[in-house]
């Protein structure tokens, strides 16, 4: 049995939130950048790239991570597809803004805090999600949130993209 959690227009509304979420927190554009954990988080990303430069006249640089060779349960998972990492802008003294699909243990926004570190010094990391899904692992909490949902670890969130990528439903699935 499914659950829909956001239809699109849902999905939109929350975007929105989180871009006016993300101007007010860093009061303005300045020195902010935004970056997509792929996949998913990097469609989320350029939409919300967009929102902003619909709200503030600014489009923010937009950066996609791959964060596979980092994670820490790499040695255990067979079939890896290696994506690519696509920063093209320095770091160093920059507000980032790491944008992800689907929070849950946390593993991956460490992986991809990692990295980030290895490319530079950013003033800041925040995070924005589209659903929180709970099960942390780590002390790592998103500062954007579209929608909390409660989950047992045998459920699952299943997001439909259409063909521009953007998110049509978000359900809450039985494994
Ligand atoms: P974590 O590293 O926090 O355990 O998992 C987060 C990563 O795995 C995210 O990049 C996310 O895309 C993916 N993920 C974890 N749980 C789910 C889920 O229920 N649904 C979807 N679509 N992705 C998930
Ligand atoms: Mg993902």
């Amino acid at each position: 049995m499914a659950t829909i959690i956001l239809d699109q227009p849902g999905v939109g509304r929350a975007l929105t939130r989180i871009a006016h979420e993300i101007l007010e927190r860093n009061k303005g554009t300045t020195d902010v950048v935004l970056i997509g954990i792929r996949t998913g988080g990097d469609h989320l990303a350029a939409m919300l790239q967009e929102r902003i430069a619909q709200i503030e006249g600014e489009t923010l640089p937009l950066g996609i991570l791959d964060i596979t060779m980092y994670r820490d349960d790499i040695g255990t998972r067979t079939n890896l597809a290696i994506g690519k990492t696509d920063i093209p802008f320095p770091l160093d003294g920059k507000n980032v803004v790491l944008v992800d699909d689907v929070l849950y243990t946390g593993r991956t926004i460490r992986a991809a805090m990692d990295s980030l570190m290895d490319l530079g010094r950013p003033k800041s990391i925040q995070l924005a999600v589209l659903i929180d899904r709970g099960h942390r692992e780590l002390p790592i909490r998103p500062d954007f949130i579209g929608r909390n949902v409660p989950t047992s670890r045998e459920e699952l969130i299943e997001t439909e993209f259409n063909e521009k990528n953007q998110p049509v439903e978000v359900r809450l699935v039985k494994k």
